[in-house]
């Protein structure tokens, strides 16, 4: 139940001593975005915009995709918004671009890996987007989903700049991304950490499988390790680029804190957990964040690295 110490909750994500972890929301669409801007986000750090097209068999027009992108880019004028570019195959088919009968979908031409097989989508995307975002008050940036090294970084943040865009980002949800984070964050602006991706490979456990659960959390002391190297490589030969995490991971609000506390710069999360999440944040010090990240990345499995940190953090029992 909605407690007081949630009705609190003034929409700004900081730790109790004011560091400051922007919360973002995840969405699919215009109508995600409007109701996220109504809870409270600060922006959009995952626009999934394959979320848009999912019933299309054929490739929607430049100017079908730019209107889809204004519609979300206007429900946060001013604010950041971080669109990712088509992340078709393994969960999330899209008919013109994947091919459904590949042996191992997730493993497969998925993502940015897209354009080795249909090029010329993702260019017209990126003029889709440069229009929507010349057109509207939001801070666009774009992002790749599925990038395994710094050449394709690079390759996009080319593209990226053809079109326009001078934004250019990669999401970090391959464990090669996360191993080489210094590198690929030498081509590229930014990145976000796919928790959900980034555990399916780390612990080689589908994530679509319940018989894998266990395996399949971010709590995962391997995941976790994985979150503290890409920050490591941000921080390397002075790159310092932002690193946000934009997986289910940041809704949980126990594993925020432990996000905040390994430097992650921005959390983006479906916008019901705004609120929970933003609470909780606000109860601890960045000192203490980094303490419980310590604490979490030196847990023997995810198990015990979840009930240490929740065992110290007593507003999680008033949330409920
Ligand atoms: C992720 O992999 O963590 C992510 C945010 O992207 P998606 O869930 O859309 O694959
Ligand atoms: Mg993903």
């Amino acid at each position: 139940e909605t407690s007081a110490t949630l009705a609190e909750f003034d929409g700004n994500g900081t730790t109790a001593d004011g560091h400051l972890v922007p919360l973002l929301a995840n969405v699919g669409g215009a109508k995600d975005a409007v109701a996220a801007a109504g809870l409270g986000a600060q922006g959009v750090g995952l626009f999934r915009t394959e979320f848009c097209f999912l019933e299309r068999d054929t490739e929607p027009s430049v100017d079908e995709q730019a209107a889809a992108y204004k519609a979300v880019f206007d429900a946060f004028p001013g604010k950041k918004v971080v669109l990712r570019t088509l992340d078709a195959g393994a969960d999330k088919p899209l008919p013109f671009l994947t091919d459904a009968t590949e042996p191992n979908p997730a493993l497969g031409v998925r993502g940015y890996r897209t354009d080795f097989t249909t090029p010329g989508v993702l260019e017209r995307q990126l003029e889709a987007i440069a229009r929507a975002a010349s057109e509207s008050e939001a801070d666009v940036w774009v992002m790749a989903p599925m990038i395994s090294t710094a050449a394709e970084a690079g390759r996009f943040a080319s593209l990226c700049a053809a079109a326009g865009i001078q934004t250019p980002g990669v999401m970090v949800e391959v464990p090669s991304a996360a191993l080489t984070a210094a590198t690929v964050l030498r081509e590229v602006g930014f990145a976000s950490l796919g928790t959900n991706d980034l555990t399916q490979y780390a612990m080689a456990a589908d994530r679509q499988l319940g018989p894998l659960a266990e395996l399949n959390t971010p709590w995962q002391p391997a995941v976790l390790r994985l979150v503290q190297l890409t920050v490591e490589g941000s921080a390397q030969e002075g790159n310092n680029k932002p690193v946000g995490v934009c997986g289910e991971a940041a809704a949980d609000p126990a594993l925020a804190v432990v996000l905040t506390g390994l430097g992650v710069t921005t959390l983006s999360m479906t916008a019901r957990s705004l609120a929970a999440v933003g609470t909780v944040l606000k109860t601890v010090t960045l000192e203490q964040a980094q303490e419980l990240a310590r604490l979490a990345l030196s847990a023997p499995s995810a198990t015990e690295a979840r009930d240490w940190v929740r065992a110290k953090l007593p507003v999680l029992e008033e949330l409920g």
